[in-house]
Formats: C-alpha cells, structure tokens, sequence
C-alpha cells in the first residue's frame, strides 16, 4: 500500500501547495521552508485514555491519531524531520511526550485534540492554545486558529493556557483543537477519513506560514 500511497501524497500536497502559493514562490515553499524542521506530533490521549467521546460514541483518541499520521506523511514528503509521540493506540505520560519535544529541539511542538462540551451540541469553533510569551508559541497558535478559521468560516478563540504539556516545553508549543466532536454534525464528519485527511492539511498550511513568517524574521 505505502508504494501507491506516496505518490498519491504527493500529487494532494503538490496541487494544494500550487493554489496556497504564487508561481513565483512556489519552488520556495515547497522544497525549502522545511528541510531541516524537527517537528514533533503529539496525539492527545490512547490507549486507556480515551479523551472526549462524540454523540455515538467516536473516540477522540482515534481522530486524534488518524489526523497526526496523515500530517506526518504530508511533512515527510516537504523534507520535515518528523516525530510522533506515539503512532499506535497507546497510553503515553504527558511527562514523555514533553521529553520527546525537549531532547529533540524540536522546532515546533503540536498537541492535536478535538474538543467537547457537555450540553451545547451546536458548539463547533476552533481553539487554539499557547503558554509561552518567550517564543514564537503564541504565533504558531494565532496561524493554526486563522487557518481553522478560514477553513471552517467560524470565528475560534486563541487562549493562552497554562496546560501541562505547553508549560513545560522548552520549545515552541501548540495545543489545537479545531473542532468539537461533541456537535453531531462534526462527529458525523470526522468519520470519514477524506475529512481527516482535509484537517491534516490545514495544519500543514498552518506549519508551512509558520515557518515561512519565522524565516521572514516578523
Ligand atoms: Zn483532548
């Protein structure tokens, strides 16, 4: 299956670059803005910990993960060096996966999570997390949640957060939920895998202003 996947990843990725950049810019983007990038995946939750659980009973955990490896596959081919905390339905500390990010140095560190609230089904806006004022965390947040925003036409929220896994990287770190499960019509959605693969490449236009905005030295 991998031999047919990657080219497949390719073209989607190859395509999708070509409408998000100018001709002019576009060998730039593509080959260059992250060759050398460490960049670390961190999946909320498995194994054990199922995180949020949608109206019919879809896993956070799973969505989390489907999301992360489709993500890792669109950086690996734009040259990104990537890491996944975990790429299994495993249970992993908060306190490994900050490690990974730590002794990595790794250049951005990105917590994926999907959201829920209890008795507001229509609620479904994406949040974006930071905690460092330090570092350029703030700014990774406020280009995932534009690119969220854009894709879904719904105004999100950024919120500095004192979660564990942003305050005790000693990297650039994110934590992203883009959507809330708990909206039914969103459940439905992140059910078909098309639509994770959608979600993978927002976050991957997301990485690719990122870096190109830090390089830019703004
Ligand atoms: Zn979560």
């Amino acid at each position: 299956m991998k031999k047919i996947i990657v080219p497949v990843i390719f073209l989607v990725v190859f395509s999708i670059s070509i409408s998000f950049a100018s001709s002019t810019t576009f060998t730039a983007t593509f080959m260059n803005v992250l060759a050398g990038k460490v960049i670390v995946l961190d999946p909320g939750h498995g194994g054990e910990d199922t995180g949020a659980i949608g109206p019919t009973g879809l896993l956070e955990k799973t969505i989390n993960l489907q999301v992360a490896l489709d993500l890792a596959s669109i950086l690996k081919v734009q040259g990104a060096s990537v890491y996944l905390t975990r790429a299994t339905d495993v249970y992993v500390s908060l306190q490994a996966r900050i490690a990974l990010a730590n002794n990595l140095h790794a250049d951005l560190f990105l917590c994926m999570h999907h959201n829920s609230i209890e008795g507001a089904p229509d609620i479904d806006r994406p949040q974006a997390f930071y905690w460092s004022t330090t570092d350029t965390s703030e700014l990774a947040a406020k280009i995932f949640l534009e690119a969220f925003e854009n894709f879904t036409g719904v105004q999100g929220d950024l919120i500095q957060e004192e979660y564990y896994v942003l305050q005790y990287a000693q990297v650039p770190a994110v934590l992203i939920e883009p959507f809330f499960m708990s909206n039914p019509a969103r459940e439905k959605w992140l059910e078909n895998p098309v639509n994770i693969w959608k979600e993978a490449l927002v976050y991957d236009n997301g990485i690719l202003k990122y870096f190109k905005t830090i390089s830019n030295g703004s």
